[in-house]
């Protein structure tokens, strides 16, 4: 019987495990995939946004505030990529420039600070590949980017290094209310019991809800898809720029990545599928055409891949953090600003159940910092020869876009959450992110993982258990013959 069950390893499920282990509790997350941070976690723009756009006296605005105030702190605890490079809203005329300043009237209700309106001049020498139809931009001072995948897998790797337990594959079927406590059905397992159920589904946390007999809301996904340019062009601009929102969310960017390549996107799509993660040319002709009135010359060339994220639309038009029952806790409908509220809808979580009758008490152990995976290629000279003096898998390059050693790949499938197939190691390393996209070095890392794990290479997988890359040895039907 755990103290705490939670449903949903994306960033906002694993913030709140990484919170809760502050606590004498035994915490149990339960995923359905074959790894963290699969949902709209993995795919989304990596914006710690200032908090000036969600609406005055909504959950988002204040949990957004409170995140982006606390974001900073994690990162450096978690060892996570984090960026201050600030944000301009952009506008094209005397109409657009009224908007922007309700956007910022609107912002300072929210209490952020550092926000202010500023004319052409300015922008040019803060952005100078800016376009020319660009005549006023609303400045934050106080956005930032992050790595959003790195987030949730520090939050959840320091969540079980100070004890919480992992489940993947573990898709919860059935909820079951019994006194005191829930009785969970999960594919692979017989029930598991908790005493609090915490459901962070991301866009199923609707029917998880109703799978405990909840039916008050319901989440839609909204498909947001973008255009990824390698690291040669992360120069081209160096804040993150926003075109004016409209009622479906924060409209095009373009953005640096904490990694250095840029970002375009994305678009906003509703639909029903809440498995559909096609992008489609007519996606990109609008990322093109969007960002093209933004930024001038953007090199298109240098495009290395493209992605689609689903966000999760809630039917209230806030976050839906509830107690519907006592002990079970919807976190839904954490749509953008979700990243950037994440740490604060942990503590909001935290306290919603205090304030229902529930005590924790803290433990003196808790540790709440987190090694960060060395960046080979990022140390100097003196280092890069001291760390292969101590372990000379570090003096051996696989992946060589991105400069990733065979030491960053080993310890990337050794320190917890395991990474346990391609993309899990492309995630945590940045192996195969580079411009070949995995093309020379993939089959290297799969003997790497078949070594580590000690499975056969044929049942390393790219991502989840369907994604086999392998189907069998050539010619093994002559052979056996
Ligand atoms: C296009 C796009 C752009 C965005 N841009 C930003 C941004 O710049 N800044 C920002 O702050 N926010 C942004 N967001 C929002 C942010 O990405 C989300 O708010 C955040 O990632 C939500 O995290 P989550 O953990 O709630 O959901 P998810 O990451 O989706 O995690 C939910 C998890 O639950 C699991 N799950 C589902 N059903 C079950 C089940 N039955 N049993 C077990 N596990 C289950 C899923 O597999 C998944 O891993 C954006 C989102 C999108 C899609």
């Amino acid at each position: 019987m755990y103290d705490v069950v939670i449903i949903g390893a994306g960033v906002v499920g694993g913030m709140i495990a990484r919170k809760m282990a502050e606590y004498k509790l035994k915490i149990c997350i339960l995923e359905k995939d074959s790894d963290v941070a699969m949902g709209a976690t993995k795919a989304n723009s990596a914006i710690v946004h200032g908090g000036f756009d969600a609406k005055a006296g909504s959950l988002k605005a204040l949990l957004n505030k409170r995140g982006s105030d606390m974001m900073e702190d994690i990162c450096r605890e978690l060892g996570v990529r984090y960026r201050r490079n600030g944000s301009l809203v952009l506008g094209y005329s005397d109409e657009d420039k009224k908007t922007l300043e309700g956007i910022m009237e609107n912002g300072i209700k929210n209490g952020i600070e550092g926000l202010e309106i500023i004319g052409r001049e300015r922008i040019k020498e803060l952005e100078p590949n800016i376009s020319d139809s660009v005549e006023w931009a609303l400045y934050a001072s106080t956005g930032a980017i992050v790595c959003p995948y790195g987030l949730a897998e520090a939050a959840i790797g320091n969540a079980m290094d100070n004890g919480v337990e992992l489940k993947l594959n573990h898709s919860v079927r059935k909820i079951k209310k019994l006194e005191n406590k829930f009785e969970i059905c999960v594919d692979n397992e017989k029930s598991i019991l908790a005493k609090t159920v915490i459901n962070a589904a991301g866009i199923y946390s609707d029917e998880v809800a109703g799978m405990a007999g909840d039916t008050s809301f319901d989440v839609h996904p909204r498909k947001g898809e973008y255009i990824l340019l390698d690291r040669e062009a992360g120069d081209v601009v160096s804040h993150t720029l926003f075109t004016v929102p409209t009622k479906m969310g924060k409209g095009i960017l373009v953005s640096p990545t904490v990694h250095g390549n840029l970002i375009l996107g994305p678009t906003a799509v509703d639909g029903e599928d809440k498995e559909n993660r096609k992008t489609e040319r007519e996606g990109f002709d609008k990322i093109i055409a969007e960002s093209a009135r933004m930024v001038k010359n953007i090199p298109l060339n240098l495009t290395i891949t493209s992605f689609c994220g689903l966000r999760s639309v809630g039917s209230t038009g806030d976050f839906i953090i509830n107690m519907p029952m006592r002990g079970f806790v919807n976190v839904a409908g954490i749509e953008s600003p979700g990243l950037s509220a994440s740490p604060a809808i942990a503590e909001y979580v935290v306290e919603l159940l205090e304030n229902n009758g529930f005590k924790f008490a803290k433990r003196d152990d808790f540790n709440p910092y987190r090694e960060s995976v060395e960046k080979f290629s990022e140390m100097t000279e003196e280092e890069k020869n001291q760390l292969i003096k101590k372990d000379p898998s570090y003096g051996k390059i696989v992946c060589r876009c991105e400069n990733v050693t065979e030491g960053e790949i080993l310890k990337a499938i050794r320190t917890n959450p395991k990474a346990t197939t391609l993309d899990g190691v492309k995630r945590r390393t940045r192996a195969q992110m580079g411009r070949c996209q995995g093309g020379f070095c993939s089959p290297y890392i799969m003997e790497l993982i078949s070594k580590e794990l000690g499975i056969p290479i044929e049942k390393v997988k790219k991502s989840s258990n369907e994604a086999y890359i392998l189907s069998g040895r050539t010619k093994e039907d002559v052979h056996n013959a």
